[in-house]
């Protein structure tokens, strides 16, 4: 069978869910059979997206190599339940420093270098995945709207693809129709303007998606198909939908694959949707509630809450309550709401914690709410509230119970202050090169490690497992200075690195759940695979719901 290619490119405006079409598009073509790949193409020049502020650009999404990533790649991972690799993410950044280095190096033999080396590199590397895992569909979702000219070379690239192999490449459009409270009357037309700019880079899209509020009618659908030159059945509908889990079974219920198979010239094939649906299923039904607050700070942008910067952790809480039975209720609390005096930090920690059964601290960078965060850790281990601490979350713990157990009352992290005389957390010597050097881009301990876990402890009963391999993304770690005194106070490690000189997991004896993992588990949580470690966190959290 020859390699095909689904090129998605977003219409109109961003945000309108290209990633779960994109996502969506690979749940369905793997139940299947096919063996699929998934892309991301990223107009930024940003190398990778690890030196990205998490408030502007969302979730850091690390892969098992390393590559700090787009938070797509995480919908891809879940949605498909596999892991992706470097091959399947690029950036303009990306792009343009390989074609760069190779210049510097003379490997273009003297060449002229122009615009056209940058659309062929895009090209090699749009191919390449599929080439080096034999897969049989590659989907690539084409960051940024039509109309960008930051994506432009992604648009000419795939056109470049499909003039070389017609059958075996199609674009698919996802696209927008507002309806104008004033008007009351749903709009095609930033559609059909979408649709005739794409048309002037070469390229037509042979599917639209129309997202909007409510389903598309038959008029809207056959003026969409006449102005946009594709056939009325080739127009899907989308309207806005409680879960995106939902959305591959609308597809499938709309024949969306069978379609495409036609234009790709695949066969008809069936769909084995059953444990999709099964795990879409276990989301509805459920009547008792977990409350879990998550107490953050990276939620603000400009007068709007966004929650972007979490998505693998609220996906990862979901998966695990939905196992459990339980819906969950996510309350996003500010650290900086519990700072202050400690009979203030005290009124607001009751007034907030009140009605909340499990309480997690996800990871983090630099001072902001840090002090915050500490207070209700502190709250959690002494009103024994289920606590699970992530990356920074878990360091925080160990300060914590450094400070008000173990009686290393200076205890810090170098993070924040790289004088202080008591660093339980610290930073490894290879790191200190790369600070030196301000080499910050993926300079960080990154991707997956192994981690030997302790019998009898909560993460081994939560794993069932003597080994687990899980993603790491930070720079500073448990100082091994320390870990006698912690250990002599109750703390204990019952996760390390296989050669014990990395804390990877610390827990309390005697608490219900009191767990810090200097890993992100969120990364591996799945739909159909939720993470061992939130499902425990949160079991512990509805024992104490009763
Ligand atoms: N800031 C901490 C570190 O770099 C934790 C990072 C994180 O939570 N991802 O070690």
């Amino acid at each position: 069978m020859k390699h095909k290619y689904i090129f998605v490119v977003g219409g109109v405006m961003s945000g309108v869910g290209k990633g779960i079409t994109t996502s969506s598009l690979g749940t369905i073509f793997e139940a299947q059979g096919y063996k699929v790949n998934i892309a991301k193409a990223d107009p930024y020049l940003n190398v990778d997206a690890g030196t990205m502020n998490p408030t502007e650009h969302g979730e850091v999404f690390v892969l098992g190599s390393g590559l700090e990533t787009d938070q797509d790649m995480g919908n891809y991972e879940r949605f498909m339940n596999r892991d992706l690799s470097g091959e399947d993410y690029m950036t303009s950044g990306m792009v343009y420093k390989h074609v760069l280095d190779k210049e510097r190096s003379l490997g273009y033999k003297g060449k002229c270098i122009d615009a056209d080396t940058i659309r062929d590199e895009i090209l090699y590397r749009y191919q390449d995945a599929a080439r080096k895992k034999r897969s049989d569909i590659t989907i690539i979702e084409i960051g940024g709207t039509v109309g960008d000219y930051q994506n432009v070379m992604f648009i000419e690239a795939a056109r470049v693809l499909k003039l070389q192999h017609p059958d075996d490449v199609t674009f698919i459009m996802v696209s927008y129709m507002p309806i104008p409270s004033k008007l009351g009357e749903m709009k095609s037309k930033p559609t059909q303007n979408a649709i005739k700019q794409l048309q002037s880079y070469g390229v037509q899209a042979e599917f639209i998606i129309a997202r909007s509020e409510v389903p598309l009618d038959q008029k809207r659908k056959e003026k969409i198909a006449f102005s946009c030159n594709v056939p009325m059945d080739h127009v899907i509908s989308a309207p806005d939908i409680d879960s995106v889990y939902d959305v591959p079974l609308n597809f499938e219920r709309d024949k969306t694959s069978e379609l495409l198979s036609r234009a790709l010239h695949l066969p008809k094939r069936k769909t084995d949707l059953s444990k999709w649906k099964r795990f879409v299923q276990k989301t509805k039904q459920t009547k008792k509630e977990v409350r879990i607050a998550v107490v953050g700070k990276y939620f603000s942008t400009g007068d709007f809450v966004l929650s972007d910067a979490y998505v693998s952790v609220i996906e990862a809480i979901k998966y695990s309550a939905y196992e459990k039975g339980a819906k969950p209720v996510l309350v996003w609390l500010h650290a900086g709401d519990f700072e202050g005096s400690p009979e203030k930090v005290l009124t607001s920690l009751k007034k907030h914690f009140a009605d909340i059964d499990g309480i997690l601290v996800p990871g983090g960078f630099g001072e902001t709410g840090i002090e915050g965060k500490l207070n209700v850790i502190r709250y959690a281990r002494e009103r024994r509230i289920p606590y699970f601490g992530l990356c920074y979350g878990m360091q925080l713990l160990v300060i914590e119970f450094a400070r008000n157990v173990a009686g290393l009352t200076h205890a810090h992290t170098a993070e924040i202050q790289p004088k202080a005389s008591q660093k339980v957390i610290d930073i490894m010597e290879q790191q200190k090169i790369h600070l030196a050097e301000g080499r910050y881009g993926a300079s960080m301990r990154l991707g997956s490690y192994k981690c030997v876990l302790k019998k009898g402890s909560v993460a081994a009963r939560a794993y069932q497992a003597d080994t687990v391999i899980e993603r790491h993304r930070h720079r500073y770690e448990v100082n091994p200075d320390y870990i006698a005194p912690l250990t002599k106070a109750g703390l204990v490690f019952s996760g390390t690195s296989p050669d014990g000189h990395l804390m990877e997991i610390a827990e309390l004896p005697g608490h219900d759940f009191f767990l810090g993992v200097q890993f992100h588990p969120e990364f591996l949580a799945r739909p159909l695979r939720p993470h061992p470690l939130f499902t425990e966190f949160i079991a512990a959290s509805l024992k104490r719901r009763g």
